[in-house]
């Protein structure tokens, strides 16, 4: 089983805190969304034994494609790709988007989940961080979806925004409860370099969010979603039994996926490769029949790596067994031993599985690098 992720590299107006890839001015749309299909084409042969289990189509804003280009790109990935009977499709989507006529169309090009960017149900926060809608798009978006017979949403919120307080947080969250979505995601707010967030706070325009916001903030949102039946399968998923999301956890479980667009990555299992994140690069490169990719052959201490990482954030957790046996006894052994030097807080062994405790959710990625093998003895 495989995933196919298509990057939409467009928005209307630039969040001040995104450092993803993705244009302001629509342009290139049409010409993009040519290079889309043209991609599709060259890569096809080297995926033709591959079932297509999810499509997933993320931003940029995706919601922002005309509704042509999306039906191109959909029979071309129907005529050339084996995708299963029932797919997961997701389409990432901004609440401003979500017209009457827009979600039709997307259904009737086979959009069945969406995912909708809310961040949070606040005008002062949307303002702040120059999101492209307001709070009651947020609120009216996700009535329409449901009343146009999408069932299948989830919706993205951000803590530890500046001067959003624990209250105006909880009620975020409970906001969102009301909803009874079957999956959402929650990020902490990263100040990434070279954004205007960065800059804003530089400069005094945006205050500074206190270092132990973001953790009480999670520790609230842990409680709110266990009290509403939320599993937390992923330090960021939250899902109701049975809801969740099919093409990150491919990713999560090590499975292959073929990225198109700019700055997309695909994974074949042994090689990963990524598109120049650049609108007219591509189109002009993908035009002239050339993949615009640089690629990396990902050796035993980089897949290692890669997996602890991504597994440790996941309920399912590090297995033994795989360490075991996809990279023999030595590096086995390493990870027993860098274990026994990790905060014994932090995780606990259950069967086969290294999972982390509710204290060691707080510090996934720094478990992870404490488990990491960095020098070249096990390449
Ligand atoms: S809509 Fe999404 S991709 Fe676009 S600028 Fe905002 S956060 Fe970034």
């Amino acid at each position: 089983m495989a995933g196919i992720y298509l990057h939409i590299p467009f928005c209307k107006q630039a969040c001040y805190y995104c450092d993803f890839h993705f244009s302001t001015s629509l342009r290139l749309v049409d010409a993009l969304s040519d290079a889309l299909v043209h991609e599709l084409k060259l890569r096809a042969p080297a995926w033709q034994d591959e079932e297509i289990q999810t499509i997933y189509f993320g931003g940029g804003t995706p919601s922002l494609l005309p509704t042509s280009q999306l039906e191109k790109i959909m029979g071309t990935l129907y005529s050339l790709y084996k995708v299963t009977d029932k797919p997961e499709i997701t389409l990432e989507a901004n609440p401003d988007d979500l017209t009457i006529s827009k979600l039709n169309a997307l259904k009737d090009a086979g959009i069945n989940r969406l995912s909708i960017g809310i961040q949070s149900f606040r005008d002062e926060d949307l303002q702040r961080m120059n999101r492209a809608h307001n709070a009651q798009e947020a609120l009216h978006c996700i009535r329409l979806a449901r009343e146009m017979g999408f069932e299948d949403l989830t919706a993205d919120l951000i803590y530890a925004l500046p001067e959003l307080t624990d209250a105006d947080w909880v009620a975020n969250v409970d906001q969102l409860m009301a909803m009874k979505l079957p999956h959402f995601s929650a990020y902490c707010l990263t100040v990434e370099e070279k954004t205007p967030l960065e800059a804003h706070i530089r400069k005094g325009k945006i205050p500074e969010v206190p270092e132990e916001t973001a953790p009480r903030q999670f520790e609230l949102l842990l409680d709110m979603a266990a009290t509403h039946g939320y599993e937390h399968y992923e330090i960021s998923n939250f899902a109701q039994p049975g809801h969740h999301a099919k093409h990150n956890s491919n990713y999560w479980n090590g499975s292959r996926y073929l990225g198109i667009g700019p700055s997309a990555h695909s994974f074949d299992g042994e090689k990963r490769w990524w598109n120049v994140a650049n609108n007219p690069a591509y189109i002009k490169t993908i035009t002239a029949g050339d993949f615009p990719a640089e690629e990396e052959i990902l050796d035993r201490r980089t897949r290692y790596n890669e997996y602890i990482l991504t597994a440790l954030r996941t309920a399912r957790g590090i297995s033994r067994m795989h360490i075991q046996t996809q990279f023999g006894d030595k590096m086995y052994s390493f990870m027993l031993n860098s274990l026994r030097e990790c905060d014994t807080d932090w995780y606990q062994v259950l069967g086969d599985s290294i999972v982390l405790t509710r204290a060691g959710k707080h510090y996934a990625d720094r478990m992870a690098s404490d488990l990491f093998i960095l020098g070249d003895d096990f390449i």
